[in-house]
């Protein structure tokens, strides 16, 4: 039956089956668009001027390429359908650029920059990360308008090149476009699921802030025969100064460093996952972090604190000697339910109030490495998208309320006011940023019909939640 639901997702499925998705695939890897190397501006250019444009081609979009005012880093494409300014309008996002390839790395030397198929898994640079991601939503896009003729919504098409290096530039594009960019619902394509048998939504990351903790007490290092006693040692300074930092457990003690309480509603989504075993996985250690809270809770709706490095002296080869200097490395993972910017401040307090002035605290970046950003899993949008789905693979999806890597959310939800959500199609064992970098063929077709499902959705009236 032409001009329905179903023919349009099974469309879209049949372009999998076709073989169209694999050979359009094909192209994408083909371009090394390694944001993460010097030189890599001219394939990044390329990737939006020429390899996207030949793509969308015949789809009624008009493009332009966004330049990046950040110089070296790679620009923004963006193509629009805007079919009726009543209707509601989509921003679909991927990011088109890659890690570095690892050529004569990957087992069995494959080739990053061409797509291998072995059985289930289809191997290459970007076949997930993000390439593959973003071709779903595009196909998709496809198959509803050869369906319905028109989307029935407005859509724009979003791809940045700057992703692998935290999207350089990417929040003064969103600001000085905003207008070129207004929507409704922010829907991007990216990540692992956490189960390969059910999909998947979520709806922002987590924070990272990291700075340094310096003990710096002399310009070198004394005589530890001689002056060992009489000196200070910074080493345990720092030691102590860390320790009060956690409990012996692996408990938070700064005050401000965690959520006053995980929100009710993000509770229930937490609650609610469902998680896969992937053998060669660690266990969780039940004892480690906050007393009470699940694995769930702890990596989606709490704080984290790690110790990234820590030095004195010279590891390799020692010497007798009181150090002048001891630091570490420290990075602190929060959902949006704590402040960012508040982080550093927090602990120079929490020092102070311990004798531990002596300590200093020394951010790595101005501001956060990536910022925190939650939709609320009660926005009409979440469920709108969810009941998509679900009615689509006839079972509810995995509703993350943010995911526990960091991805640009912050930029799209602070600059356009757009509600976030994120429909991840690979799974934890994708090797996505080491050589093997793979794609799983089930879910790359799973995910072509459940988003027809919800372009579909999203077209029909009342699309607007
Ligand atoms: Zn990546």
């Amino acid at each position: 039956m032409a001009g329905s639901r179903e023919a349009a997702i099974a469309r879209a499925e049949g372009c999998f089956d076709s073989g169209a998705y694999l050979a359009a695939l094909r192209r994408l890897v083909a371009v090394p668009t390694e944001s993460q190397m010097p030189g890599s501006l001219p394939a990044l250019t390329r990737y939006c001027a020429e390899t996207l444009p030949a793509l969308m081609q015949g789809m009624g979009f008009d493009h332009q390429v966004l330049d990046n005012a950040k110089p070296g880093r790679g620009p923004v494409f963006v193509a629009r359908r805007i079919e009726d300014p009543a209707r509601p309008t989509v921003l679909v996002y991927g990011h088109g650029d890659v890690v570095r390839g690892l050529a004569g790395q990957w087992s069995d030397g494959l080739d990053p920059w061409q797509v291998t198929v072995k059985g289930d898994r289809w191997y290459g640079r970007g076949t997930v990360d993000n390439k593959g991601q973003h071709l779903i939503a595009i196909e998709a896009l496809r198959a509803v308008l050869a369906e319905r003729g028109r989307l029935g919504f407005n859509a724009i098409v979003l791809v940045e090149t700057g992703e692998e290096q935290g999207s350089p530039g990417l929040r003064e594009v969103l600001r000085a476009h905003a207008g070129l960019l207004a929507a409704d619902v922010f829907i991007g394509l990216d990540g692992p699921r956490q189960t390969t048998f059910m999909p998947e939504m979520k709806l922002g990351a987590r924070g990272g802030v990291a700075f340094d903790l310096v003990v710096q007490l002399r310009d070198h290092a004394h005589h530890s025969g001689h002056w060992g006693g009489v000196l200070t040692d910074p080493a345990f300074r720092l030691a102590h100064a860390l320790a009060s930092i956690v409990t012996p457990q692996g408990r938070i003690l700064v005050e401000g460093w965690t959520p006053p309480a995980i929100p009710p509603a993000v509770k229930r989504a937490i609650d609610g996952l469902v998680f896969e075993d992937i053998p060669g996985l660690p266990e969780p250690d039940a004892d480690w972090g906050e007393p009470g809270l699940t694995k769930g809770e702890k990596i989606f709706g709490w704080t984290s604190v790690i110790v990234l490095a820590q030095l004195t002296g010279h590891p390799d080869a020692p010497t007798n000697a009181v150090q002048g200097a001891a630091r570490a490395r420290l990075q602190v993972r929060h959902t949006a339910d704590v402040r960012g910017d508040a982080i550093v401040p927090a602990l120079r307090r929490h020092l102070d109030a311990r004798g531990f002035s002596d300590v200093q605290v020394i951010p790595v970046l101005e501001r956060d490495m990536f910022g925190a950003a939650r939709t609320d899993p009660d926005d009409p949008w979440v469920g709108f998208v969810a009941a998509s789905m679900a009615r689509t693979a006839n079972r509810t999806p995995n509703i993350v309320p943010n995911s526990s890597g960091s991805n640009p959310s912050d930029m799209f939800q602070e600059e356009l006011g757009l509600p976030v959500i994120w429909i991840p199609n690979s799974y934890a064992g994708c090797n996505q940023h080491g050589p093997d970098e793979h794609a799983l063929a089930p879910l790359l077709r799973e995910g072509l019909g459940l988003m027809a499902g919800i372009w579909w959705d999203i077209g029909e009236k009342g699309g607007r939640p």
